[in-house]
């Protein structure tokens, strides 16, 4: 066996066949190492972001070889489209093809006719094609140059995109001839990722390429999800505030994506919704308008943006959190593929990882072990008060200044109070160490906190000297330290045991001589956060607005006898001050206005606004108006009739497969946005007419709705149901 690949034309340089058979003047990158390495049989492994050039580092040695190149890839679907892209370049068809079983009888008789022949360069085969004996058997006939991995990743479990078949590969090409050299690409691969795939390839000593995974221009950001609604309407003005520019918004179920696209279309947006559960048609149909831009917007699972290429695409939102940083840097790669403005905005929140973590208890151990460890990291990112950039970079075992985002992510924008952490530094990796190297972050953090969980228990590290070492500080605290001594290369995570914390030389040497180190403090996401969403920079909530509408209100108020929460809620005020409604249409667009609201309260507030935007030539944000799809107020209006017809509210509730509780608050929207409900025939039953007027008679001078503090001011004689039952009652007699 010689050292080099036998070549069609020795005398070809690389360049020139470059020129020759692609076109192009130079290589991107590495290329150019990346085919030598390969033309030199050397098993060769290319880790390169999406949009890199990984492709013609196989198809040109292929072409330039004698000889067959096998190229294995995962999808069916989008080998075609590979196969016509090689032979784009070339005058003939039979160069390239694709063996898998879509092809019918006669269509694979040619395929292997021309294999046969030697005509063909490129074979496209998926893995499973590999594993039937008759096609091993064929493939012993023919002359193979080497094989090419593509997707590489799909060979780990610790993957986002795991094939079981992948794992099978090399036994299939010991099979087929000996030391056939390999070239496996892949644009996303954590260090534990990478090793998977040297080990189970069996690649020898390869040459590794690893480009910087930086995208220079995504601008990344994490936003707190408080509910459903709030965060659609965020994202409703995101898009408005970017009209015209193309967009993903990821979300895991079909039903989400159908609400933000009918909540978008609403709104004036070209917005599409594409799940698989959508038949073919529609879907390529879909796909196509978006690269027409006929369609802006696409809210998608994350069945979408596969293979399509739009170098445009201004923002890539995720409505849900994705269940890893694999498939996070996967999707917002879709952005700004052609260098320009990409925001990666997601929204967080601690709810929609507790039900990602539910979905695991169910699954096999091991995959609920790689699920869960996935969503940490996520956390970790969410959490981050540090550079997002780094963070990421970070997870694909890329060292990254923080210095060099210049801006390009919201931590770096908006700088958190950062401490010297020196003294803390050491004694977590001090911790680290009395434990021989051997835990996770979350059993070192209730280690250092000194919480006598079943684990530590168990391991009777609570009689360890250490122990509750760093009990002055919380929980939040201590990750923050763990997470920063990753980023800062003290202590790494372990391959084979993935998640366990090692120490580094430099983590070793940092014990020894410790060093000035800054420490950013995480931001946490509770459950149920009540977080409003900061608004954003085009939709800033206006104080100088929100403080004379409030003293509008006052005196709106003090006119009418009514307590001012009557006239209009603060939510409402915030969100006038936040749009500058100057008409009556838009000021029912406002949260908590309905139009017979706008119009028996509104016309003061719009004086007053309209007064303030001229006065202050105000730009309004781009008339962003969330309005509601109609068919989302089904229940609403299911809740209406039946009150008219005096149902009660237990059979109501049951009717609409909810509690009690969530039945009250749909009633309590539905009169807050100025819908009047006679629920007296509830009330009545509830309580006596002298008991009713003396809650009455509270909220009428009450200066807040508070329920809390009415029971006070009551002597704690009523119930909070009782005085929420009157609280409504009264909000709809008075204020519609
Ligand atoms: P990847 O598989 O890494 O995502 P591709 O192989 O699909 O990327 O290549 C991305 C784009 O870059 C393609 O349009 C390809 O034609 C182009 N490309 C690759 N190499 C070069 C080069 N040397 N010069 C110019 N364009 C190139
Ligand atoms: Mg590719
Ligand atoms: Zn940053």
């Amino acid at each position: 066996m010689t050292d080099t690949i036998d070549l069609v034309d020795s005398e070809l340089s690389i360049q020139d066949a470059l020129h020759k058979y692609f076109g192009f003047k130079s290589f991107k990158g590495e290329q150019e190492t990346i085919i030598e390495s390969i033309l030199h049989k050397r098993d060769t492994f290319v880790i390169m972001p999406t949009g890199g050039g990984k492709s013609l580092c196989y198809q040109l040695p292929a072409i330039m070889s004698e000889g067959t190149t096998l190229v294995i890839s995962p999808l069916i679907a989008l080998m075609k489209n590979q196969v016509d892209m090689v032979r784009g370049y070339s005058s003939n068809d039979d160069i390239a093809h694709f063996l898998n079983s879509s092809l019918n009888r006669s269509q694979s008789k040619k395929v292997k006719e021309d294999l046969r022949a030697g005509k063909t360069k490129l074979l496209y085969v998926a893995p499973e094609t590999l594993t039937k004996d008759s096609t091993v058997e064929f493939f012993k006939e023919l002359n193979i140059s080497f094989v090419a991995v593509d997707e590489a990743h799909c060979i780990s479990e610790w993957g986002h995109d795991f094939r079981p078949e992948y794992r099978r590969i090399r036994d299939m090409l010991d099979n087929i001839q000996e030391d056939i050299p390999i070239i496996a690409l892949t644009a996303t691969a954590t260090p534990k990722v990478r090793a998977d795939i040297i080990k189970n390839l069996k690649l020898k000593e390869p040459n590794t390429f690893i480009s910087s995974f930086n995208r220079h221009n995504l601008y990344y950001e994490v936003r707190p999800k408080p509910t459903r609604e709030a965060t659609i309407r965020n994202i409703v003005q995101f898009v408005k505030g970017n009209e015209g520019k193309s967009g993903i918004i990821y979300c895991l179920n079909r039903k989400t994506t159908e609400e933000i696209a009918e909540t978008l279309q609403v709104n004036g947006i070209k917005a599409a919704a594409y799940h698989a559960g959508l038949d073919s048609g529609t879907r390529t149909n879909v796909q196509d308008h978006f690269l027409m831009e006929e369609i802006d917007v696409i809210a998608a699972t994350i069945a979408f943006g596969m293979g399509i290429d739009k170098p445009d695409v201004r923002f890539v939102l995720h409505f849900d959190v994705p269940k890893s940083l694999e498939n996070y840097y996967q999707e917002t790669g879709r952005a700004g593929r052609d260098g320009l403005e990409g925001k990666c905005i997601s929204y967080f929140s601690q709810a929609d990882i507790n039900k990602l973590d539910k979905f695991l208890r169910d699954k096999p151990v091991k995959e609920r072990e790689i699920g869960g460890q996935h969503l940490l990291e996520v956390v970790g990112y969410a959490e981050s008060g540090t550079c997002r950039r780094q963070f990421l970079l970070h997870y694909f075992g890329e060292l990254f200044d923080k210095k060099k985002c210049e801006g390009m992510c919201d931590n770096c924008a908006n700088p958190k109070d950062i401490i010297e952490g020196k003294l803390y530094m050491q004694t977590a990796l001090k911790v680290i160490r009395t434990l021989g190297e051997q835990f996770k972050l979350k059993y070192l953090v209730d280690f250092l906190i000194g919480k006598q969980s079943q684990e530590v228990i168990s391991f009777r590290h609570d009689q360890k000297e250490g122990f509750g070492v760093g009990k002055e500080k919380n929980k939040l605290f201590w990750s923050s330290v763990l997470r920063q001594a990753m980023l800062k290369d003290y202590v790494c995570k372990e391959i084979e045991n993935y998640g366990v914390l090692k120490l580094t030389d430099k983590g070793h040497a940092f014990i020894d001589k410790p060093e000035v180190v800054e420490i950013v403090l995480n931001h946490e996401f509770k459950e149920g956060d009540a977080a409003i969403i900061k608004p954003q920079r085009t939709v800033a909530l206006d104080p100088v607005l929100v403080k004379m509408l409030r003293d509008l209100r006052k005196q709106v108020a003090k006119e009418k006898q009514l307590p001012p929460f009557v006239i209009f809620q603060d939510a409402s005020l915030n969100d006038m001050a936040t749009q500058y409604p100057t008409s009556v249409e838009e000021m029912a667009n406002i949260v908590g206005v309905s139009k017979g609201k706008a119009l028996k309260f509104g016309r003061k507030f719009l004086a007053l606004i309209s007064q303030y935007v001229e006065d202050n030539n105000i730009e309004k944000p781009n008339e962003i108006i969330t309005k509601q799809v109609a068919n989302k107020s089904k229940r609403k209006v299911y809740i209406i009739q039946n009150i008219d017809k005096k149902i009660s509210l237990q059979t109501i509730a049951e009717g609409q497969g909810i509690s009690l509780d969530e039945l009250f608050e749909e009633i309590e929207t539905i009169v807050a946005s100025g819908t009047k409900l006679n629920i007296d025939y509830f009330v009545n039953d509830y309580l006596d007419e002298d008991q009713q007027e003396e809650i009455y008679d509270y909220f009428m001078e009450a200066d807040t709705d508070d329920l809390d503090l009415a029971r006070k001011e009551l002597d704690e004689e009523y119930s909070l149901d009782d005085l929420r039952v009157v609280r409504v009652k009264f909000m709809s007699e008075l204020a519609n």
